[in-house]
């Protein structure tokens, strides 16, 4: 087959059109075109939404919360996915996405911030998770840089940090090098669908339609919009922004895990990756603060206030952040729902799935939604995961459905 150039528009049927090049959208095309399907993702701006701003964590144990059981099933089998995900595209493609394995550090700032991190490892010890109370000498002997004033600390082996720009620029790479594969840099203006409701493809805004034996949504907290032509199917995403901050921080702030923390009651992380990886001289990294969480529409513009309370609290837990340059401030969008979880896979349209709403965890996800899917396109169940994926059923807002689980 004549390997398609990435501007190039496809012309005949294809096995799949993916709406959206995000982190979920591209990991999905990826196993698809792996799985030997030809493929066309749509995106006018692949990799410009939330997975721009990502910090990239996976981690299931340090994300469980109070009554997110279906979260917490999911979020294990998407870390379970990711050794795999990253050999696979790394192997293909000879790049590095940045997966580090270094286990997270939860710090307490102060004594009612630690009387909250003991409930939540009792939490975690109810749901059999790897996590246990450190000294604060256990905590500094594993980060030496640690503020004078921190009350207490734990520790999760099993939660770890990938890049997310780094792995999406990776699955770019291996689509551009798989013939099957190509990407368009035009946005899906809605569904086409024959008579007998099947979706056949996709109308692009150049007013192309791209012909497809099943289309999947994966266009972040924009999928719901793009179903105004299917009312039997119900996506209700929407934006909820988060900001976070990249530093280049130099050798005087080594830091080896990433650090999380409750500060005066208020969550914050910090997330370091391989030194080398950015910076302008030896020894220097890229270290991600994050994040703020509000209830606010995609506008792209960074709050003076959120970027002052992610610093503030940073600098509580690791005083050092003072004298790294603040190279990046990244407002976006998380897709969010109504329940806080995704809604993956096959919908009760014919040739229609869908790969969205993953809100806080899609980097995390993306390897196992992107599994799943493919095995939904052929009509499967992902084998091992049943259960973890049944929260994420799509058919729980049909409007025509009752839904096979709930939470
Ligand atoms: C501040 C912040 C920090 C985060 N930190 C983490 C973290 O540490 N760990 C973690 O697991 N997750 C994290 N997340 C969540 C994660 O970023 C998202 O869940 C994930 O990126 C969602 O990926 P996506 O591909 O579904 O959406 P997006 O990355 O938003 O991609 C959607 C794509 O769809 C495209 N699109 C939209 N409309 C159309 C259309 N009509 N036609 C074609 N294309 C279209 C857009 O251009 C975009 O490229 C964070 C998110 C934010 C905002």
């Amino acid at each position: 087959m004549t390997p398609l150039h990435h501007e190039q528009v496809p012309q005949g049927l294809r096995d799949l059109v993916v709406v959206g090049g995000g982190i979920v959208g591209l990991a999905v095309a990826w196993r698809a075109v792996r799985a030997g399907l030809t493929v066309t993702v749509l995106d006018p701006s692949p990799g410009s939404g939330a997975t721009h701003a990502a910090a990239g964590m996976l981690a299931p144990v340090t994300e469980a919360d109070f009554g997110e059981d279906a979260a917490l099933g999911l979020n294990l089998a998407g870390a379970a996915a990711w050794p795999a995900f990253a050999a696979d595209l790394t192997t293909a493609t000879g790049l590095d996405v940045g997966l580090r394995t270094a286990g997270t550090l939860t710090l307490a700032y102060d004594t009612d911030d630690l009387a909250l991190l003991r409930r939540v490892l009792a939490l975690h010890a109810v749901h059999g998770l790897d996590s246990r109370e450190l000294t604060l000498a256990d905590a500094r002997r594993r980060e030496p840089h640690l503020g004078s004033r921190v009350a207490g600390a734990a520790w999760a082996p099993g939660d770890h940090a990938v890049d997310p720009r780094a792995t999406h620029a990776t699955l770019l790479a291996g689509l551009a090098d798989e013939p099957r594969a190509v990407v368009v840099r035009r946005a899906a203006t809605g569904l086409v669908r024959d008579t007998s409701g099947r979706v056949t493809g996709v109308p692009d805004a150049a007013g192309h339609v791209h012909a497809a034996g099943a289309v999947v949504l994966a266009a972040g907290w924009e999928t719901g919009a793009l179903l105004a032509g299917v009312p039997e199917v119900r996506v209700p995403t929407r934006p909820a922004k988060g900001q976070t901050l990249r530093l280049d921080a130099g050798p005087d702030l080594a830091l080896e895990h990433v650090v999380r923390g409750v500060v005066q009651g208020r969550p914050i992380y910090v997330v370091p990756r391989a030194p080398g990886t950015a910076g302008v001289g030896p020894g220097h990294r890229e270290v991600v603060i994050g994040a703020t969480t509000e209830e606010n529409p995609d506008d792209r513009r960074a709050s003076a206030g959120g970027v002052f309370a992610l610093l503030r609290d940073a600098r509580a837990l690791l005083p050092g952040i003072d004298e790294a340059a603040l190279v990046d401030v990244t407002p976006r969008a998380r897709p969010a729902t109504p329940d806080n979880l995704p809604l993956i896979g096959p919908t009760d349209v014919p040739g229609l799935h869908v790969a969205t709403g993953h809100g806080r965890n899609g980097v995390l996800l993306a390897p196992v939604t992107a599994d799943a899917v493919v095995a939904g396109l052929a009509g499967t169940a992902l084998p091992g995961t049943v259960a973890a994926l049944a929260p994420a059923d799509p058919a729980r807002f049909h409007p025509t459905r009752t839904p096979t689980t709930s939470r």
